[in-house]
């Protein structure tokens, strides 16, 4: 039996995806609704979920979470689509599974997912932004994924820029501009009332070379402090977008970033879609054995 045989698990704010995976491989995989009445009934459908699988040979279970983690004491802080506050998530589920538990931010999963079997393969510096309801992403330097705060999606790039949505009290954050919801945004100003992001794309409209100039902007501040040789950028609005959103964004991080830096790194699409986050989990589990 493989060591590397692990359970990621990938919690959203609608369903709950569950999946055996051994070598970057997803064996078997399961899907429940999120419970959302209460954090305890959240923790024990998370429980059943993993329990649907085959978890022989298993050796350790990872969770993705749309949630702030607090890795140094395995505590989820707070979370805009699931009940989950400050809860000791990995004792939580290990008192549940009996198996060894790791947590991680799904966007950092999904990060660490691309670098290991998607579109960072062959990298040791990479970086990836998720642009879907949120903006949020993951970094790998030196071959290992960076485990601390990595909440790049409210990095200040306007000061006293646009609000950010939800629980998040800062203004010209990253996710302000480049998110889905404030591109549907964008669209309201731009095309009235009715128009939403899909419009946007679909009529190739130039407002998103400004978006892709913000997302540029935020790239090039990150290549200036982590340097990576290649950035993926995920997510629902990201993926659609991604080709409108490109040139400029390219623009303005040969501005902001320095030289050869900026020349040198590759922006690129993700690769794995929406199993990156379960993927990602159960290399964070591996961690964890
Ligand atoms: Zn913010």
């Amino acid at each position: 039996m493989s060591v590397n045989r692990v359970v990621g698990v990938d919690l959203g704010g609608t369903k709950i995806l569950a999946g055996l995976i051994e070598d970057g491989r997803v064996l078997a995989e399961v899907e429940r609704a999120t419970p959302t009445t209460s954090q305890e009934a959240l923790l024990d459908g998370l429980a059943a979920a993993v329990r649907e699988l085959p978890l022989d040979g298993v050796t350790a279970v990872g969770f993705g979470i749309p949630s702030r983690v607090d890795h140094r004491h395995g505590i989820a802080l707070g979370s805009v689509n699931t009940p989950l506050r400050d809860v000791p998530f990995e004792a939580e589920m290990h008192a549940r599974l009996g198996l060894p538990v790791a947590v991680e931010n799904d966007a950092t999963c999904a990060a660490y997912a691309e670098y290991a079997h998607g579109v960072g393969r062959g990298t040791v510096d990479f970086m990836m932004l998720t642009l879907g309801t949120g903006v949020g992403g993951g970094i790998v330097t030196g071959g290992a994924l960076y485990r601390a705060w990595t909440e790049l999606g409210h990095m200040v790039i306007v000061a006293d820029g646009e609000p950010c949505a939800g629980a998040c009290s800062g203004r010209g954050h990253v996710e302000a501009y480049c998110s889905g919801t404030a591109a549907n945004r964008v669209a309201r100003e731009v095309l009235g009332p009715n128009g939403t992001a899909r419009d946007l794309i679909e009529q190739r409209h130039p407002a998103l070379a400004e978006i892709g100039h913000y997302l540029g902007i935020a790239i090039g501040s990150l290549i200036n402090i982590f340097g990576p040789e290649r950035v993926a950028i995920g997510g629902g609005f990201g993926v659609a977008a991604f080709d409108h959103l490109l040139p400029a964004a390219r623009t303005a991080v040969l501005r902001e970033a320095l030289a050869p830096a900026g020349q040198d790194v590759e922006i690129e699409l993700a690769q794995l879609g929406a199993e990156a986050g379960l993927i990602g989990a159960g290399l964070v589990a591996l961690e964890a054995v």
